[in-house]
């Protein structure tokens, strides 16, 4: 069907990789194979009006978390506190033992942000796509800041973090080398570049990760390296992330990094990080009133 001038541009068909590379066949019907760099890139990228309907807080965390019998973000609220909130905040601290800031993009519910400030971290904002689910998270756990919009056009208290952490949402950006950039410029002097998310190991077309209408970037850990490169970031650990298919990534300002702190981070990357959750940490937080 042909679209009018009058209606919204959803989607665009990829034509090169992030990395300028040109595009050859993938394991996957919809993705593309970067012949430089590995990247798989989904053939269909979504506009910046794509995403925000894709992202709304109904259609993406209930009715497609019931199509994928995944759970709703209610339910994610409350479960997340039993796995990957405590490991997250356990890097963390390993990372970035003093911090007193934290700028999570991609907040979601905003339980990783509550977890951080009930163990002592200042000053916690969140960036989240939808106003829905921006409201969500400010009421669920009173946090005030979090911000509807696509990081960095988006309202900030201020624009220097000591941590700035994005979880399962680097592979779901548009524009992955100018929201590096831009994160780059909100990272205080010293500060830790947090990220998960899946890393391509040539796998083939049953990866879970292939999910061509969430997933628009699947990088190698040698393309994150290079995309973080070239925004000036310098890569100082990879390590395994709590699920198999996913690489957890320590970055920092390039040219900041002393061979201390380079060799610092390399030593953390080898400390296991998913020990039982205490029932002190699970209930860290406070139940919804
Ligand atoms: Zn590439």
């Amino acid at each position: 069907m042909a679209s009018g001038p009058a209606e919204k541009q959803e989607s665009t068909s990829a034509a090169t990789c992030w990395c300028g590379g040109a595009l050859g066949p993938s394991p996957h019907p919809a993705y593309f194979s970067c012949l430089r760099c590995g990247t798989q890139v989904a053939q269909e990228i979504l506009s910046t009006e794509g995403l925000q309907d894709h992202y709304h807080l109904d259609a993406y965390w209930h009715d497609r978390a019931r199509q994928l019998n995944l759970p709703p973000i209610e339910v994610r609220a409350r479960q997340d506190f039993g796995d990957r909130i405590p490991v997250w905040y356990r890097i963390l601290r390993r990372y970035q033992p003093t911090c007193q800031s934290v700028l999570e993009i991609g907040c979601s519910h905003g339980g990783f942000l509550a977890y951080c400030r009930s163990h002592g971290i200042a000053e916690v904002v969140g960036v989240e796509v939808s106003p829905e689910t921006c409201a969500f998270a400010r009421e669920r756990f009173d946090l005030p800041h979090v911000q509807p919009g696509f990081f960095p056009a988006v309202d900030l208290p201020r624009w220097s973090y000591d941590v700035i952490a994005a979880f399962d949402l680097f592979e779901h950006l548009s524009t992955p080398l100018a929201t590096a950039q831009a994160m780059l410029g909100a990272l205080a002097p010293g500060g830790a570049l947090l990220l998960q998310l899946p890393c391509y190991r040539g796998e083939g077309v049953d990866w879970p990760m292939f999910l061509p209408g969430d997933h628009l970037y699947l990088y190698t850990a040698g393309a994150i390296r290079e995309i973080l490169a070239r925004a000036g970031f310098e890569v100082t650990a990879i390590t395994k992330a709590i699920f198999w298919y996913d690489q957890f990534v320590v970055a920092r300002r390039a040219g900041e990094v002393t061979p201390g702190q380079r060799w610092r981070d390399r030593l953390m990357a080898f400390l296991p990080h998913r020990r039982k959750t205490t029932r002190a940490e699970r209930h860290a937080v406070r139940e919804p009133r």
